[in-house]
């Protein structure tokens, strides 16, 4: 069942702050009932996660009243054109996280901004040896355990990227 659903609506959905999320009480199941909060979308919105149906989002406002799953929670997820609203099936593994582009951030959900929009996630760095020699005249430098993730801008292509590090 794919989707057909005109490109400004995606558009919305990626400049969203949050978007309507419904959490059934037993997971993978569409005949239980549902919890409705808000979740952030985590994954990218992109042609072949539309194609596929697959988008990862984080649950807030569930406060337990699901037993499967805890907020911010990355969940994996359908839009359901029906109900209008993105429907959670089970907690994302890691391997769905990759696949799907969610950042793996250290600290804080970093996501920079550009065109009044999120920036699209291009992929991180975690090589714990890339910034390991400090230049000679260094005063603070990054620790051994650091992370870059890299954005673009789907209006403009500029690029930008977030260093955090433990
Ligand atoms: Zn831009």
């Amino acid at each position: 069942m794919g989707l057909d659903l005109p490109a400004s609506f995606w558009d919305g959905i990626a400049r969203a702050w949050t978007v309507p999320l419904l959490v059934p009480t037993i997971p993978k199941s569409s005949h239980a009932s549902f919890v409705e909060v808000k979740g952030r979308l985590a994954s990218s919105i992109n042609v072949r996660a539309i194609e596929q149906n697959r988008f990862v989002i984080k649950p807030i406002g569930l406060n337990n009243r699901v037993d499967w799953c805890r907020d911010f929670e990355p969940l994996l997820c359908v839009y359901d054109e029906k109900r209008q609203a993105f429907r959670a099936n089970s907690v994302a593994s890691d391997e769905q996280k990759a696949a799907l582009r969610v950042p793996a951030f250290i600290q804080d959900e970093e996501i920079p901004v550009c065109c009044e929009k999120p920036m699209y996630f291009v992929g991180q760095i975690d090589d714990n040896r890339i910034c390991a020699e400090p230049p000679p005249e260094f005063k603070y430098w990054w620790h051994d355990a650091a992370s870059f993730y890299v954005f673009t801008c789907s209006v403009c292509m500029e690029c930008k990227a977030v260093g955090q590090q433990f």
